[in-house]
């Protein structure tokens, strides 16, 4: 029966807000998944830090003026956070990101592919400066 509620509620996410809402519940599993590696947390607890980083994201999250077809946001030109939660986040980011590929596949291909090509997309940028 929930299950079924859960996929009427998601299916209720217009289809440009899929990106967003599927980072929204994936940032805190990857703190999570962090926290537990690095702090030694288990289970459904957090240590402070990990908390507020969590509380953090979400809330930036929610306030993202980017939040149609969103890209993830180690992509973003303005990056919203203030510098030692995004160092923070970066982390997070770094440790997890790769071993979401057991559980959350598509989600971390989608990261590998969108870092792939921001990358080209900066070195043609910084090509065509070069050349001006
Ligand atoms: S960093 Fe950029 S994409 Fe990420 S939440 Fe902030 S504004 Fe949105
Ligand atoms: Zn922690």
């Amino acid at each position: 029966m929930r299950g079924g509620m859960v996929e009427a509620e998601s299916k209720k996410v217009p289809k440009e807000l899929k990106a967003w809402e599927k980072e929204r519940k994936l940032i805190p599993v990857m703190i999570k998944k962090y926290c537990h590696g690095k702090h030694g947390t288990k289970g459904e607890d957090l240590c402070e830090e990990c908390k507020a980083l969590t509380v953090y994201a979400l809330f930036r999250l929610e306030k993202c003026p980017f939040k149609v077809n969103k890209k993830f946001c180690s992509f973003c030109k303005i990056h919203c956070y203030k510098p030692d939660m995004r160092g923070k986040i970066k982390d997070v980011m770094k440790w997890a990101g790769p071993r979401m590929i057991f559980t959350h596949p598509v989600f971390a291909f989608k990261h590998v592919f969108q870092t792939i090509s921001y990358k080209r997309k900066l070195k043609k940028e910084v090509k065509a400066k070069s050349n001006v």
